[in-house]
């Protein structure tokens, strides 16, 4: 089969390149939602999350699949679970993870010496999450990361990421429990399914 190339023209005509109709166009859509919201009688009923607001003593309300800050899980002994495979950082679209890997001195695994992720570069997709294949690294801190002055405060090493860690149900290299069967339901406020 020969493969051929097709060539496609990109007209772009003199509208398009002025780009005023496209904005005006945007601003009359929130125009028109903004009107909508505001003077439709019982549009004001719509029940909404009063995010940080410091006066309702509700804690705030992350759904079950929130992907917060990163942590570093820990087997039962304090050590570190994670065994070096490069899985997250091969995965990981952002090329924010670095992992410098040491022997474990079991014969079998290894560990990471170092362990950085960049949360500034971070996307937040949960690739890593999901490539590790020992339950080693999470998203479920429910933490936001915080605002940071420079770049080096949003860089998280294995101190920081562990810090946040815990023990782990999960059995290295096999079958375990879900370890979401034990994450807090969904706030009963909304009846909808957050996911
Ligand atoms: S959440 Fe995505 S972008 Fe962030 S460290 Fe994991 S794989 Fe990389
Ligand atoms: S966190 Fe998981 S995927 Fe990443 S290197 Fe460690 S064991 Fe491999």
């Amino acid at each position: 089969m020969t493969i051929g190339v097709k060539k496609v023209s990109l007209t772009r005509t003199t509208r398009d390149q002025i780009f005023l109709p496209a904005i005006f166009e945007g601003l009359l859509t929130t125009a028109k939602h903004f009107f909508k919201n505001t003077l439709t009688p019982g549009m004001g009923d719509i029940e909404t999350i009063r995010y940080g607001d410091p006066d309702v003593d509700v804690k705030d309300y992350y759904p079950d699949r929130f992907r917060g800050v990163h942590r570093l899980m820990y087997r039962e002994d304090g050590s570190v679970r994670c065994v070096a495979c490069m899985c997250c950082s091969t995965v990981c679209p952002a090329n924010c993870i670095a992992i410098e890997a040491e022997d474990r001195n079991d014969d079998r695994e290894k560990a990471p010496l170092s362990f950085v992720i960049d949360e500034l570069k971070c996307v937040v997709c949960g690739f890593c999450v999901e490539a590790c294949p020992c339950d080693a690294i999470r998203m479920d801190t429910k933490e936001h990361m915080q605002p940071t002055e420079t770049r080096a405060e949003a860089v998280l090493g294995k101190v920081d990421l562990m810090s946040r860690g815990g023990p782990s149900v999960a059995v290295q290299g096999g079958v375990s429990p879900d370890y979401r069967a034990e994450a807090p339901k969904a706030d009963p406020r909304f009846s909808h399914d957050p996911r």
